[in-house]
């Protein structure tokens, strides 16, 4: 995707989240100078998988495993300091070093463990299926004006007021809450005080950076977390992350603006999954359901959860192409279908026997939806060793073309398998 056209390239998942992106981020990334993440916190959990040592990155951007690349944690994202630096340290074991290629935008947000106490208490009364990281607390924090940043750790005097403050207020919720659970306010000073050396060296405006890099004709990649309809405004609200998954949140998510961006790459699974609660219209009944579960292997990276499973969603894919304004997709786990006598693919919906060819807004009647199926015909040949279109079963191909007629959208990637080296690239003209 990158090309004399294209220098600032965005990557989004175009369902639920999970899609792969952090493998096509990882394949991107060797043509790229600078890697960015632009939301979402330490719930997002990055599968990369290198020779036999797989990497699951959830806070640094998984172009941190190509040497030359320059990673940075954008102002979007609310960063958890603690799982940011243990990641770190985990490639620095691995022999991988990070030193002079990674920054944190000091207008970034910080996730800290009052948040993840408000996460737990409130996930009990309203159930969202959130990850319990604190995500969304921290960011309910930065909207309420009442956030603790990056930049905040560099005048620990005034960190440490901000602090006495929000811990108190915390500790009323919670107890509002019924929740038992106090946060400690000695405990919340001790760690950013041993935090902020470690932190302050990497600070930096981030927006600036990524600014010059494009200005300079730089490559440069923004990595979306989740998926688009996980977006806290496009997605099936409320069963959504609390920040703009979307291609529009990469600019300010980053600190460019959105006129530097040149092409949006959509990432989407064969088939769909999703983990958590909510609506999920093409769910495939077991055996299918299950069978794409374990061949898929999926489970979620952070969690553990089983991810629901179901069959590609046209209509699903054709409101991401819209609202991110896709100019490609990259299918993946195609290898996953491999086998399956039969593929329903789903073209659109009926609502109460009429077409509904939108995503509604409300989940209550994208849950009463009823999918219009086509069905394809499958392959037995395994795709893993496909390196080309052409090294595909023609069946896999035609599959391929109907999801690109279906979505709009031209495929410019298909993975199939988990490595590094198993994805073709469609070269186009
Ligand atoms: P992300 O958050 O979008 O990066 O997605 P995850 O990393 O949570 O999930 C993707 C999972 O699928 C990881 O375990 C990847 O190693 C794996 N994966 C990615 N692409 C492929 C593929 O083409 N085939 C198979 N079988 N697995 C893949």
């Amino acid at each position: 995707m990158f090309d004399g056209r294209t220098a600032c390239l965005v990557v989004v998942g175009a369902q639920w989240g999970d899609e792969g992106k952090g493998k096509l981020v990882d394949v991107l990334a060797e043509q790229a100078d600078l890697v960015v993440r632009y939301q979402g916190g330490a719930n997002a959990g990055h599968t990369v998988v290198i020779g036999d040592t797989q990497f699951i990155l959830r806070q640094i951007p998984s172009g941190i495993l190509h040497p030359g690349v320059t990673c940075i944690v954008g102002n979007g994202v609310v960063l958890e300091p603690e799982t940011f630096f243990g990641e770190l340290d985990q490639l620095a074991q691995r022999g991988i070093s990070t030193a002079g290629r990674i920054w944190v935008s000091d207008r970034a947000h910080l996730v800290l463990p009052y948040h993840k106490l408000l996460d737990a208490a409130s996930e009990k009364s309203q159930k969202l299926g959130t990850t319990g990281r604190g995500i969304g607390p921290a960011y309910e924090d930065k909207y309420g004006r009442r956030g603790i940043r990056v930049t905040d750790l560099r005048r620990l005097e005034c960190a440490r007021s901000l602090l006495a403050d929000r811990v108190q207020r915390a500790n009323r919720l919670l107890e509002m809450m019924g929740s038992p659970e106090r946060a400690s306010f000695d405990q919340h000073v001790e760690l950013l005080e041993r935090l902020a050396p470690r932190i302050l060296p990497l600070a930096a405006d981030a927006g600036l950076l990524v600014h010059r890099a494009v200005r300079e004709g730089k490559r440069v990649l923004l990595e979306g977390a989740q998926g688009s309809l996980l977006d806290v405004d496009h997605g099936t609200y409320p069963y959504v992350t609390s920040s703009n998954t979307t291609a529009g949140g990469a600019a300010v998510g980053a600190g460019i603006g959105p006129t530097l961006i040149q092409g949006v790459l959509g990432v989407v699974k064969a088939y769909t999954t999703r983990v958590g609660n909510g609506p999920l219209p093409t769910e495939a009944p077991s055996p299918h359901g299950d069978r794409l579960r374990e061949l898929g292997g999926e489970f979620g990276a952070v969690t553990g959860r089983p991810r629901r499973c179901g069959w590609f969603d046209a209509t699903v894919v054709r409101y991401a192409a819209r609202v991110n304004g896709l100019t490609g997709l990259a299918v993946t786990k195609l290898d996953v279908l491999d086998g399956f006598e039969e593929i329903p693919v789903c073209t659109a919906y009926r609502l109460d026997g009429a077409a509904c060819d939108e995503m509604p807004a409300e989940v209550e009647t994208l849950g009463q939806v009823e999918p219009k199926y086509e069905v394809l015909r499958g392959w037995a040949r395994p795709t893993g060793g496909a390196r080309r279109l052409g090294d595909l079963p023609p069946e896999a191909r035609t599959y391929l073309d109907r999801l690109e007629e279906l979505s709009g959208v031209p495929v410019r990637y298909v993975s199939v398998g988990t490595r590094r080296d198993q994805i073709i690239e469609v070269k186009t003209g």
